[in-house]
């Protein structure tokens, strides 16, 4: 058989040869016994001949959930669509395989079941041209339910439909579900599309019955049910319901208001900024404890991680600002994403973008105090280039051969390095022709798929410069400039400049003579007064201004913060703190960050200390959090032992004394978080103890079930001794059955018991054991709290091994979570060796895997070089295409 349907002519059989798994070998099309299959997973080539030959597909879906989730789960099919020519068999992706199908009728004739590499054979002689409809009877596969105890979720991004129940699950395969639900009585459930009918069954059980849903790709494709509670409101003339299982009802009441008002709110803006109405049926969203990601825009029926939008009695200012923007993002995707479609995954990063572009738009008149800059700066910036300045720097657009890769495309690169490079083009574009131009976009291609491509002709058209040109080097390469500042005249090239004048040069750290096209501002500090300038560097040598102040300045590039590279610059840009503006001040410290980083500032003694400085004195939330997370790296990744502990006691008094100085609730408790997580001597652990069990308070501090909960396993990691009695009396204390459930899982990673925790750590090897990955990558990170990082870095080997099934059986987000969690605290030559020996005997590891772990142990590497008290030389990072 062949993998390739419908494809005429040698050359695109050929490409199709090579999609095929190594069975795949050239048989009769429509033959009766297929000896060869597409590869496992989604090939490309093979989603390529199915968009060609099918259209109006449609799925109607039953389930019967019981009530005991290790309980199978019975299933019943049909799907119906049209063919546009029957030459070869079809296949349907099923990762249960055959195993689990108990029926398959073809066009009502029963057939037989061929599978094999995750897909379901079809025969073409059982096919016609026209309309057809397969039947199926199956066991839903169990692997992306979510199962609960009381309550199960779909989460089917970006190809785990496959995993559950028989589909062609691509993209551009948009299919409208009808979908029914059996589930025990009393349980609620939510999908797409509006409830049609709900149905008393008898014995305990009832049905639910959905409207057949607009058409949508089948990752969007999305339902749950469970014991909820349901919140229905009306905004804006729309109603809107909220599903949740949150048991502290102050907690729900005092969100409420803003959750429903922010929807609200992004609806009517992007309404307005893309000229198209809310184009779905409806519009509900559901709170889940354990969600993976922040939020997932399942069109009609958002799922959300729940601490994300119920938020504390006093919660800090990114926590606000960070529901705001999550709410808009995922709104957005209601247009982005969700009307319009990438085609394929590896166009997946334009959702994303222009969610987080959208968002950011729409946060900033919802907080008119915030400084939208440099919110924009410090929510993008320090992610973006934690990647960037990596071994493991990807692209923002890469290539996807098989769908079953896709996951591995997610990261900061995407969230975080494409929202600056949107801006970039936003610039080059201007406003208004950017917004007209998504419009076009939009309206071009609701309801199907476009590329990445198809949207820079739309706004190639709007504008003079090459966008494509342009587009090359930000989209399809890693990597950033760095900047090097030289006097005129010894660059080789502005010989006849005047003295004084030098020249900003832009190097490719990757050798290729790549240039970012890029505008920012610089602002030169003299002994008296300032000065500042527009840098346009469109090549890579760019004449600056001559100094025109008296004396030495210190020069701070990248001061409005839209530049992206690495900058000259150190401890002088923080001495200077009192003089920048906020914007300046953010800049300044992730450049000097960057330089520390590069290993070009030694003295690591004086930076925590001025950092220290700068978290007492300044006012501004969203700086005091960035310094406060610099201060904590360097506190517990640079330092060595010894400098440590001869600065604990002051540091923390410090610090302690920086917690009862802010002014409110919420820059308390973001101080008092640092202070927790840092803290070891013992008269503070004392102190922290008494605060936990409620016998000392804290001014303005407001600490509810989650904090005492977090503070509870602080507090057993720095109290062996007592560990498990705190443990204990803190699951006494916890009142809502997911959260005791959370921390009945995570408890023996806290256990003062070396061998338990081997035991714990053992026990995630099995599948079943990670299966709330929110609850491991918590446990595993306390495995590795940097107080045991020398007993835990036995665990990094055995981690690493895990990797490739951990991405195969894990969520999007899981393998770099994982990594992150046992990576994360690690600073010792011996666990960067572990590293480094891992990659160098496995040359053939999967490239993006390898990317991923380069990203994850790049702030190891550098922390074990610069203890070792060498500077790093630069990176060679190899871009990748
Ligand atoms: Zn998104």
């Amino acid at each position: 058989m062949n993998c390739l349907l419908g494809a005429a002519g040698l050359g695109l059989a050929l490409l199709a040869l090579a999609a095929c798994g190594d069975e795949a070998a050239v048989t009769a099309a429509g033959g009766k016994q297929p000896s060869a299959l597409p590869g496992a997973g989604v090939p490309e080539q093979l989603a390529r001949s199915r968009a060609s030959l099918l259209a109006d597909v449609n799925y109607r879906l039953r389930f019967d959930i019981p009530a005991d989730e290790r309980a199978p789960i019975p299933a019943q099919e049909a799907i119906s669509f049209e063919l546009a020519a029957n030459p070869a068999p079809l296949q349907l992706d099923f990762s249960g395989g055959g195993a689990g199908i108990r029926s398959l009728r073809i066009n009502g004739a029963a057939a037989a079941v061929e599978s094999g590499n995750e897909h379901i054979v079809l025969p073409a002689s059982a096919l016609r041209r026209g309309r057809n409809e397969i039947d199926i009877e199956f066991i839903a596969g169990d692997g992306s339910l979510n199962r609960n105890p009381d309550f199960l979720y779909t989460l089917f991004v970006p190809d785990r439909a496959r995993t559950v129940f028989p589909l062609f699950d691509q993209p551009d395969l948009k299919a409208r579900f009808e979908l029914s639900l059996v589930v025990p009585a009393g349980w609620k459930a939510l999908a797409n599309a509006p409830l049609e009918q709900r149905a008393e069954l008898g014995e305990g059980r009832e049905e639910y019955r959905f409207a057949p849903s607009d058409p949508i790709s089948p990752y969007l494709f999305a339902f749950v049910a469970g014991e909820f509670q349901a919140v229905t409101r009306e905004v804006n003339g729309r109603s809107m319901t909220m599903l949740h299982r949150e048991t502290d009802a102050a907690k729900v009441a005092r969100n409420l208001d803003a959750i429903f008002e922010l929807h609200g709110r992004a609806i009517a803006w992007m309404e307005q900024y893309t000229g198209i109405d809310y184009p779905f049926q409806k519009f509900d969203f559901v709170l889940l404890p354990g969600f993976p990601y922040g939020g997932m825009e399942h069109a009609g029926a958002i799922a959300y991680r729940a601490p994300s939008l119920l938020l504390d009695a006093a919660p800090t200012l990114s926590d606000q600002l960070g529901r705001a923007q999550l709410i808009a993002h995922e709104t957005a995707h209601m247009w982005f994403g969700d009307l319009v479609t990438m085609r394929w995954f590896n166009d997946v990063w334009t959702k994303e973008v222009f969610a987080n572009f959208m968002a950011d738009k729409m946060v900033s008149p919802a907080f008119p105090g915030v400084d939208y800059a440099l919110r924009f700066l410090v929510n993008h910036y320090p992610a973006a280039y934690a990647v960037d300045r990596s071994g493991g720097a990807n692209p923002i657009r890469q290539a996807l051969p098989n769908l079953n890769q896709a996951g591995q495309l997610y990261g900061s690169i995407i969230y975080h390095k494409a929202p600056i490079m949107m801006r970039q083009l936003e610039l080059l574009v201007g406003e208004e022709a950017m917004r007209q131009g998504l419009g076009e976009y939009l309206r071009k291609y609701a309801w199907g798929n476009a590329t990445w491509p198809d949207l820079i002709g739309i706004l190639d058209a709007r504008t003079d410069i090459d966008l494509a040109a342009w587009s090359e080097v930000w989209v399809n390469t890693a990597g950033r400039p760095d900047f090097r500042v030289l006097p005129a005249g010894n660059d080789g090239f502005h010989e006849g400049a005047g003295t004084g004048s030098s020249v900003l040069l832009q190097e490719d750290p990757a050798g290729l003579g790549r240039v970012w096209p890029q505008q920012f501002e610089l602002v030169s500090l003299f002994a008296q007064g300032q000065a500042s300038a527009t840098v346009s560097a469109v090549g890579d040598r760019t004449m600056l201004p001559p100094a025109s102040g008296d004396g030495p300045a210190v020069t701070l590039f990248n001061a409005d913060g839209r530049g992206y590279g690495r900058f000259p610059g150190g401890v002088e840009l923080l001495l200077a703190w009192e003089r920048l503006q906020p914007i300046q001040r953010g800049s300044a410290l992730i450049t000097a960050w960057d330089n520390l980083l590069a290993g070009s500032i030694a003295d690591i003694n004086g930076y925590f200390d001025i950092l220290l400085d700068i978290v007492q004195r300044e006012q501004d939330p969203l700086l005091l959090e960035l310094a406060l997370g610099q201060l904590q790296y360097v506190y517990q990744g640079l330092l060595d032992t010894a400098q440590r502990t001869a600065l604990a006691s002051a540091t923390e008094e410090r610090l302690w004394a920086t917690v009862a100085a802010q002014p409110d609730g919420s820059r308390t408790k973001l101080v008092f978080g640092y202070y927790a997580t840092l803290l070891a001597t013992p008269a503070h652990v004392r102190q922290l103890y008494e605060i936990w069990a409620g016998t000392r308070t804290v001014d303005k501090l407001v600490l509810e079930e989650e904090d005492r909960m977090v503070l509870a396993q602080t507090l057993a990691i720095r109290l062996p001794a007592q560990a498990a009695a705190i443990i204990a009396r803190q699951l006494a204390a916890t009142a809502n059955p997911d959260r005791r459930r959370r921390l009945e899982f995570v408890a023996p990673s806290l256990s003062a018991d070396a061998a338990v925790r081997d035991a714990f750590f053992e026990s995630l090897r099995d599948p079943g054991n990670r299966r709330t990955e929110t609850w491991v990558s918590e446990a595993v990170a306390n495995l590795h709290h940097p107080s045991r990082i020398t007993q835990s870095e036995k665990y990094i080997l055995p981690s690493l091994e895990l990797l490739q099934e951990i991405q195969v059986t894990g969520d999007i987000f899981f393998p770099g979570d994982w990594l992150r969690a046992t990576l994360g605290n690690h600073n010792s030559a011996t666990a960067a060796q572990t590293v480094r020996r891992f990659l160098a005997e496995r040359p053939d590891y999967s490239p993006q895997l390898r990317m991923k772990i380069l990203q994850e142990a790049d702030m190891l590497f550098r922390a074990a070089q610069i203890r070792s008290r060498s500077a790093v030389p630069a990176p060679a990072s190899r871009p990748v295409r």
